[in-house]
């Protein structure tokens, strides 16, 4: 039948099907798991994804989108963002925290109008498809099914809430508010007593003053912290040397010694804004603790808590205390989340 059409034509007939149907089922997800400027060949990606392939075109360029259920999506997320063989309750932790995290990035990408919800790198989750799922993994997504955090509006509903997670938080973690200048009192910081002595508790990067300087695109001569958060994090960093002054907040530093590495491992790379900062010669040495932004669940933290015999819910409770855990209907309708948890009688009373 399209015998007569230009491929072209019948690539945008299929793509507008394709995303007709998809934003008509609230409970899936697409994720793309490609992207270039050369045509992929779709057989190529065919066995290593769980539900449909879709080959589309957009400004230019070629996408391939896996579009499946979010819980199924799951069973690929999981173990590549915490580690396929941990305890079974920091990994239902994490099922519940990246269930909840692909509702608020759907909703992003609704309003966006985007071709697409989620990649499957760190800017959003890493998803490696079949191959990255194993019996424990599916277990602990199917023993969470449909749960996900949710915090109370101003109208005495719930909503979202993003409960971000990172590797380590180093000793205590990070209000959304003082890390991203997010309005929300949702995701608030919290001691935590778990991570300390876990592979990335504690560390040391060293940056001469050139590297900073080139960084900053100016001469700086010295760095201090000029104000922390109230768990101790760097909130905002004072460079100066012949220009004057300048403040920038430490997460911003962190990201552009970061600078778009897909990896936190590298010698140059910031990986927190826990640390303190000592001058020796052209040197600045940042000591510090944690690996990651700091905001919600402490992945390393979680993994103690559930060595030592807490719950999944127990692990949610201490990382989100702000939060309620919910069940989300099928609809992805959030006005309709129940309580799983009872909010604890206000102490005091
Ligand atoms: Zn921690």
């Amino acid at each position: 039948m399209f015998r007569f059409v230009s491929k072209e034509k019948v690539l945008v007939v299929i793509s507008l099907i394709f995303l007709i149907s998809v934003l008509a089922s609230a409970e899936n997800v697409r994720i793309c798991v490609w992207e270039g400027t050369q045509k992929p060949l779709l057989e190529s990606f065919k066995g290593k994804y769980r539900g449909q392939l879709s080959l589309v075109k957009f400004n230019g360029k070629y996408f391939v989108i896996n579009t499946m259920d979010i819980e199924e999506y799951l069973f690929g997320v999981i173990g590549k963002e915490m580690g396929p063989s941990w305890p079974f309750e920091a990994l239902k932790a994490q099922a519940v925290c990246s269930r909840t995290l692909i509702y608020y990035y759907k909703e992003i990408a609704a309003k966006k109008k985007a071709i697409y919800d989620v990649s499957d790198t760190i800017y959003h989750q890493v998803y490696g498809g079949i191959t990255s799922e194993n019996e424990a993994l599916v277990r602990a997504v199917e023993e969470t099914s449909n749960q996900v955090l949710a915090g109370q509006n101003d109208n005495n509903g719930y909503n979202i809430i993003p409960s971000f997670f990172h590797a380590c938080c180093g000793g205590h973690t990070c209000s959304a508010s003082n890390v991203w200048g997010m309005r929300s009192n949702d995701l608030v910081g919290v001691e935590d007593p778990y991570c300390n002595g876990t592979p990335f508790y504690r560390w040391s990067k060293t940056f001469n003053k050139d590297e900073i300087s080139s960084m900053l695109g100016m001469d700086v001569s010295s760095v201090t912290i000029s104000e922390y958060d109230e768990g101790g994090r760097a909130k905002q960093l004072e460079f100066s040397g012949k220009f004057g002054k300048k403040y920038m907040s430490a997460e911003k530093f962190r990201m552009l010694t970061i600078n778009g590495s897909t990896t936190f491992s590298s010698s140059k790379t910031l990986p927190s804004t826990m640390f303190s900062i000592m001058k020796r010669g052209n040197d600045f040495i940042f000591n510090g603790t944690g690996y990651g932004h700091g905001v919600g669940l402490c992945q390393w933290g979680a993994r103690t808590m559930a060595e030592e015999g807490k719950t999944y819910i127990d692990i949610l409770k201490h990382y989100f205390p702000a939060l309620t855990l919910m069940r989300i209907n099928k609809s992805g309708n959030v006005s309709t989340l129940v309580p799983l948890v009872e909010p604890e009688p206000s102490k005091g009373g």
